[in-house]
């Protein structure tokens, strides 16, 4: 076994036209030790994928906006958390923050940045006690400590930093101790997947038998989530009165990464199953056409006026990263990448400085004010600073950098795996050989994608491209050579000799989908991106804190339209145009691709308790006259209509009827 804690010796300049290899990652690739069971894929050390492209903007614009900044203004972040030896917050706000901020500026390789990163790291792996227990001394919860550990794991990942792994052998001793009289309580029971996820980290690294021991305490002790989802006890909306963990958002959204990983330690099929069970019946009871499940708090049903937590967002992304590294289910990429790039730019601002709470993809108007949420307050889909609570504002942080960071895995047969698309470049070493690889796309906002390839000398290894489900007459030529048998839905393993500046070109044909949604509405969908109507936007200023406004957003257009589509055809009810990607590429005036389609306005769809309705029964009728509608991706769309009733086929009208219609309507 190689020393994989030592600092990585990196040779010279092998990367030519693509750039020096300086920022090569800290350690190398690291895969599963026995008794766990094989990964289908091995996520590589952070900074081992370069953002590059409009997504490499996009964590710029992170760093540039609340990210990069709210430390300076924000006190649960200050300079007093107790997770820095001060008086403040010393609870999981401080490490939330950690656990985007550090891959952040790692990714970025922004040195101010990294110095914003250290004293909270260096506080914690100096200020150990005796007895192994890390963090605030007042804090006797285990949940943020848990936090912490994935901060930590990054942390080595990307430095080497010998500090952390006694650390974390001492933390997880002091732990193994003390479940006995100190057993997780409250969040740390339906969140333990996430230490698990560290543990096997460093079993992976020391091969510590008690690792595994702890391990079963944790399973003993934490919340069963295949167990519960065997048996759902949810049809939708909870009722009054019954809302609990179980039930919560983000609780359930971090509780999917826990079969995968049980599968490791069990080699249980149920447990291999489990993620799809799990995924299955949230989509079937609680799904929302942006990729999520809806939970103001707590889950509330299908109607696409309630809401989702941007904490369950980015934890659910998350759950999906590791999962996927485990099953190496391409459907779960797929799903990734629709959270990615809508949910997740759906809920902030393009600037990145304010956020939303709880999103809704039917959101006509964002106000202060009684939405029918099951649990939350009147602030929850301002976007600003805090609004409801705080949670977000801490956690929100790891959603761009920690997808970035899995764009590309590796291969147990020592080969690399495409596991989403975005513009990037892996550095890494196969078989011995320096390897790094360019990914030249505009993806999600066109189809192709160009690889090339530049290992140090030729080498053979296995490429495995994502061949995402809704796609249809897939094009891969590789080396100059055209790829047979792709199957959408899977990972396409292509083996070879690779030479420098040989290129692979995909093209992802991205047909528009028509998704069936809630009363028999329809989502529209192109490639891994939804659409939302694109709504007149009157943006109000309610307060000011520091750098962050927290807004209201009123429409100043029509938003009840229902949509002409052919549900049979319905990529013939659309026509697509694209401009340019912008520098924040999810802003409402100029995306990067726009679909047209004909929609009429149907006046019985109104706003209730300031949120737009459910959407009335499909298929609908309307005496009003078609008008051309214009959908622009989920993501830079604040305002949207996304899940539209359909108009009846039986609603085109002829000639007569037209006349009526014109007489009835005009004011006269
Ligand atoms: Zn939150």
């Amino acid at each position: 076994m190689v020393d994989t804690f030592t600092r990585r010796t990196f040779l010279g300049c092998t990367a030519g036209a693509i750039g020096a290899l300086a920022a090569a990652p800290a350690e190398e690739l690291v895969k599963n030790r026995p008794p766990l069971a094989a990964s289908a894929f091995y996520r590589l050390p952070l900074t081992s994928v370069r953002p590059g492209g409009w997504l490499k903007d996009q964590l710029r614009n992170q760093a540039d906006g609340i990210t990069g900044h709210l430390d300076e203004f924000w006190p649960d972040v200050g300079p007093n958390s107790a997770w820095l030896g001060g008086a403040g917050e010393g609870w999981e706000r401080g490490p939330y923050y950690l656990d985007g901020l550090l891959p952040l500026a790692y990714l970025l390789d922004d040195p101010k940045l990294i110095a914003k990163v250290k004293p909270w790291v260096d506080w914690t792996l100096d200020r150990q006690r005796p007895d192994g227990s890390i963090g605030p001394e007042k804090n006797k919860d285990w949940w943020p400590i848990m936090i912490m550990l994935k901060v930590l794991t990054q942390y080595q990942e990307a430095t080497g930093d010998p500090r952390v792994v006694p650390v974390m052998e001492k933390y997880f001793a002091c732990q193994s101790r003390m479940l006995a009289a100190e057993p997780l309580q409250s969040w740390a029971i339906y969140r333990w997947q996430d230490e698990l996820a560290s543990l096997l980290w460093l079993y992976n690294r020391t091969g510590g038998p008690q690792l595994l021991g702890l391990a079963q305490q944790l399973r003993a002790q934490g919340f069963d989530w295949r167990k519960f989802y065997e048996n759902f006890p949810y049809s939708g909306r909870i009722a009054r009165g019954q809302s609990g963990h179980e039930s919560h958002g983000v609780n359930n959204a971090m509780g999917l990464k826990t079969p995968a990983l049980s599968y490791l330690i069990s080699h249980d099929p149920a447990d291999r199953a489990a993620t799809g069970l799990m995924l299955g019946a949230l989509d079937k009871f609680e799904g929302l056409p942006n990729g999520m499940f809806s939970a103001d708090e707590h889950f509330a049903g299908r109607n696409p006026s309630q809401g989702i937590e941007l904490c369950a967002v980015v934890e659910m992304m998350f759950s999906l990263e590791l999962g996927l590294a485990v099953l190496g289910d391409a459907r779960l990429a797929d799903r990734l990448e629709k959270i990615a790039f809508n949910a997740l730019p759906g809920a902030q601002t393009a600037d990145q400085w304010s956020h939303q709470y709880d999103q809704q993809p039917n959101q006509a108007m964002v106000s202060l004010g009684r939405r029918d949420w099951t649990t939350n307050g009147p602030e929850s889909n301002l976007f600003g600073l805090a609004p409801n609570f705080g949670c977000c504002t801490a956690n929100l942080h790891q959603g761009w950098p920690k997808f970035a960071a899995s764009l590309w895995m590796a291969s147990p047969d020592d080969g690399l795996a495409v596991a989403a698309y975005a513009p990037s470049e892996v550095h890494t070493k196969i078989r011995g050989v320096d390897v790094v690889m360019a990914e030249n796309t505009e993806y999600p906002f066109r189809n192709q994608i160009s690889l090339s390839v530049s290992p140090a000398s030729p080498v053979s290894f296995p490429l495995y491209l994502r061949i995402p489900e809704w796609t249809s007459d897939p094009v891969v030529v590789a080396g100059g050579q055209r790829v047979e048998g792709l199957r959408p839905g899977s990972y396409h393993r292509i083996e070879r000799e690779w030479r420098r500046g040989q290129r692979v070109e995909i093209t992802l044909p991205m047909p528009v989908r028509a998704v069936p949604g809630f009363n028999g509405s329809v989502s529209v969908e192109r490639g891994p991106l939804v659409y939302s109507l694109r709504i007149g936007e009157a943006w109000s200023k309610l307060k000011q804190t520091g750098p962050v406004t927290d807004w209201e957003v009123y429409p100043t257009s029509p938003w009840n339209y229902g949509l002409r589509v052919d549900l049979n055809h319905p990529a013939a009810s659309f026509e697509v145009h694209e401009d340019p990607v912008a520098r924040q590429p999810f802003n409402r005036s100029s995306p990067p691709v726009m679909l047209e389609a004909k929609g009429r306005r149907l006046p019985e769809w109104v706003i209730v308790d300031d949120s737009a309705a459910p959407p009335p029964q499909s298929p609908v009728t309307s005496k009003l006259e078609d008008e051309t509608v214009t959908l622009i991706p989920y993501g830079a769309a604040r305002l949207r209509i996304t899940s539209f009733p359909v108009l009846g086929p039986d609603q085109r009208p002829n000639q007569a009827e037209q006349q009526e219609s014109v007489d009835v309507c005009k004011p006269e």
